[in-house]
């Protein structure tokens, strides 16, 4: 069976009623029937019957032993660095998640958790980083916003040669796409705010584990530590799981068709899409990912904060936000906006610059996004120049 019909038959019918959708179990304590004696639930915070249902099926999905559910992508994050304890040293990518490079450069590291941060895509300074405190190495890909891509295959060679523990946050690729686990990865984690959730209403995060003793150690850090997802957003993510391999589907061949005609734009500098074939780093791609996603990220010829602004306000549909992975497409500044919290020296890492730009192609029709993009060219960047001098002149007067 494919995995989406197996996501779909997996959800369960209720038992009681025959309901074909999952009740939510909106209860925060379940009654016992003698001291110590219960039906397998004592406390939402332990345990719930909603999110048990999303827990097993993102666990199913990423071909892992046990799924939590948490609160957000970050609780997740944190769930996992906190297997860790002080002395212990991180090797992590060196344009990861700008809200993970803040946990561990502030909170982890206040607690004695040291991080090197390298080029995955190097084997050989993955190699130079490992100390013997080393007990986790941090992936993601592709990366955000350059869109790199690294071989799971070949980092989880090293790391199981060292005996260090390998993560994949999968948030940009989704089980439906890449399955860090077959390809060697002990943990993976999720933003389901993103894909899982897929209609940018629900702060959440998961974690899949390869084995069921990696499960009970994050299951024990969430329950002390206590960042769950509630019982409803735990069913917004069950019906987001339905449907994600029909959406990513779509968000990857939407992004496909831009990436495309951006590449052949004059105004556009350069184009980062893994699905295109001059991609650095398409082969790796090719063979770990059945879908190369709904991020494409581009530089503008006028590779300035002027024409970025210019550009981010003239799109229509493309809607100037932070965030991705939901139904409507959003463009973000990524200098000013979901980087901004990575220090102004170190953005040559990520390959930003003033005229970066990085789309979520959300789910409306590519033809339609495709003129909404030359629209907004045209109106910011094909300007005249005199057209450009007159209005310069009344904003000055
Ligand atoms: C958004 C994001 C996170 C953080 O998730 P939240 O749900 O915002 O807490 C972590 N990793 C990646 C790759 C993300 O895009």
């Amino acid at each position: 069976m494919s995995l989406t019909t197996e996501l779909i038959h997996s959800i369960p019918v209720d038992e009681a009623t025959g309901a074909i959708s999952v009740p939510i179990y909106q209860t925060t304590t379940f009654v016992h029937s003698s001291p110590g004696v219960h039906q397998g639930y004592d406390y939402t915070r332990s345990g719930n019957p909603t999110r048990k249902v999303l827990e097993d099926l993102i666990a199913k999905a990423e071909k892992g032993a046990t799924g939590i559910a948490f609160a957000s992508g970050m609780a997740a994050v944190d769930a996992v660095l906190k297997l860790l304890k002080a002395g212990d040293h991180v090797i992590a990518g060196n344009d990861i998640y700008g809200g993970t490079y803040r946990l561990l450069t502030t909170i982890f590291k206040n607690f004695g958790i040291t991080t090197t941060f390298v080029d995955l895509q190097n084997e050989q300074e993955i190699l130079l980083a490992i100390k013997p405190n080393t007990r986790l190495v941090w992936v993601e890909t592709p990366t955000n916003p350059s869109l790199k891509i690294v071989d799971i295959r070949k980092v989880a060679a090293i790391t199981k040669a060292h005996h260090i523990l390998l993560c994949v946050d999968n948030t940009f690729a989704t089980p439906v796409a890449q399955r860090p686990i077959e390809l060697g990865a002990d943990l993976v984690v999720h933003s389901a705010t993103k894909y899982i959730g897929g209609h940018s209403d629900v702060i959440s995060g998961l974690v899949v584990t390869a084995t069921r003793e990696l499960g009970e150690q994050v299951l024990f850090v969430q329950n002390a530590s206590g960042a769950v997802l509630s019982p409803i957003e735990s069913w917004l993510l069950i019906r987001g799981l339905e449907t994600l391999e029909l959406r990513f589907k779509q968000h990857s061949y939407n992004a496909q068709r831009i990436a495309e005609f951006l590449s052949e734009e004059s105004w556009v500098k350069e184009v980062y899409y893994p699905g295109l074939k001059v991609h650095d780093g398409h082969k790796v791609a090719a063979g770990q990912q059945k879908y190369f996603g709904g991020i494409v990220s581009f530089r503008l010829h006028d590779d300035s904060f002027e024409a970025a602004k210019k550009f981010t306000t003239s799109t229509k549909l493309f809607k100037l936000a932070e965030s991705l992975g939901g139904i409507k497409s959003l463009v973000a500044h990524p200098a000013t906006m979901t980087h901004a919290s990575i220090p102004k020296e170190r953005h040559a890492d990520f390959g930003i610059t003033d005229g970066l730009l990085r789309l979520s192609v959300g789910l409306e029709d590519a033809e339609d996004l495709i003129a909404d993009l030359k629209q907004a060219s045209e109106k910011s960047i094909h300007q005249p120049v005199a057209a450009q001098h007159a209005s310069y002149a009344l904003q000055t007067s």
